[in-house]
């Protein structure tokens, strides 16, 4: 992966020439990487003197609360005192991190961002598609996380040595998570020699792999094993698995946020698995998450049928109808999908 010269020239000259107000944002149901990566990002540019926000649209999952400097994160949807409005108001700069596009936040607050016209806006991410209107882009797809692709830029920009351990535990964390702890694609010899990097800092590898996978609840062990096997349904000859979960099932297991993370990659353990879905009731719509094994393209599929996107070999979606007709269209994309040879 080559940063663009070009950008990291402009992000310093913006950076260097006085102190900033600035807003680190990130995705709706912030995952390791969107946590990980804006953290990191966050300390190093108050390391340099700037005053920086951090804001989510809402909440993270529990097994992420043990992070350093979690607590400074301004949760939006639940922030009483208008901290979060305030900060992207008066903002210098906006980073988006870890996801391509300012239109996957939700109103109120994309009409916030809208409004600050002046504010300097940056991406750091690793998403298709990356949309326009941005000063400065870091957009690369070829990356494993976004938090790998922040740790590049804060080597580039103040040198390895500048990187704290605090630092490099999150953005282990991210860089573990969104390559399900290095098991996934883009596994670049430079991806280790970035490990090598944040290892040195004197990080415990196998006491971030427990914190964050290790730290669950009962009710979402129960869960899982309940979701595999009565909810897993199989379709083309056992290479397409599906599964769904309603609001009434995962109040009988004690459903917190976070607990159906990772469900979704479960039937591709199984070998003639091509591709896997999970279906997850919220008030207002159900959220799909798509995975996929080689060639399968879940981006293209989530893009087409479900009104969103990601990455080639995981994506998700939306679906505003209900569960059954949710399944009903699935199992017809599918189809189609296949007849059209992308299956
Ligand atoms: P997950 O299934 O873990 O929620 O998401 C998998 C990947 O797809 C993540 O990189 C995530 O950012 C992306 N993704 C999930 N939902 C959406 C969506 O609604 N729109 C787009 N564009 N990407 C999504
Ligand atoms: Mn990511």
């Amino acid at each position: 992966m080559e940063l663009s010269q070009q950008s990291l020239n402009t992000l310093r000259e913006l950076l260097e020439a006085s102190p900033k107000k600035i807003v680190v944002l990130s995705h709706t149901n912030p995952d390791g990487d969107a946590i990980g990566s804006s953290l990191a990002w966050a300390e190093a540019l108050r390391s340099r003197g700037h005053q920086v926000t951090c804001i989510v649209p809402n909440r993270y999952p529990y097994y992420l609360e043990w992070m350093t400097g979690i607590e400074q994160l301004v949760i939006f949807k639940s922030d009483s005192e208008g901290a979060a409005i305030k900060a992207v108001a008066e903002a210098e700069m906006l980073f988006c991190l870890d996801f391509h596009s300012l239109s996957r936040l939700d109103e109120p607050l994309s009409r916030v961002i809208a409004a600050n016209e002046s504010a300097k806006r940056v991406l750091i991410d690793h998403h298709l598609n990356p949309s326009e209107g941005f000063d400065v882009m870091f957009s690369h797809p070829e990356a494993s996380s976004t938090s790998y692709l922040v740790c590049n830029i804060i080597c580039a920009l103040w040198g390895e040595k500048s990187i704290t351990k605090a630092q490099a535990e999150v953005l282990y964390v991210g860089m573990m998570t969104d390559t399900g702890n290095f098991s996934f694609s883009n596994l670049t010899p430079a991806l280790y020699r970035t490990i090598a990097v944040l290892a040195e800092t004197g990080i415990e590898i196998p006491q971030i792999y427990n914190n964050v996978y290790n730290s669950f609840t009962e009710g979402r062990a129960r869960l899982f094993g309940y979701t595999i096997n009565r909810k897993m349904r199989l379709m083309r000859k056992g290479t397409v698995a599906y599964m769904s979960l309603t609001e009434e099932e995962m109040r009988r297991f004690w459903f917190q946020q976070g607990d159906s993370e990772g469900f979704v990659n479960y039937p591709l353990t199984i070998k003639k698995m091509r591709m896997s879905a999970i279906f997850i009731e919220h008030k207002d719509f159900i959220r799909v998450s798509l995975r996929s094994r080689g060639a399968v393209d879940v981006n293209l599929f989530a893009g087409r049928y479900f009104e969103g996107g990601g990455h080639h070999n995981a994506a998700g979606g939306k679906s505003f109808v209900s569960m059954e007709e949710t399944i009903a269209r699935f199992e017809a994309a599918v189809e189609e999908f296949a007849k059209e040879g992308h299956l």
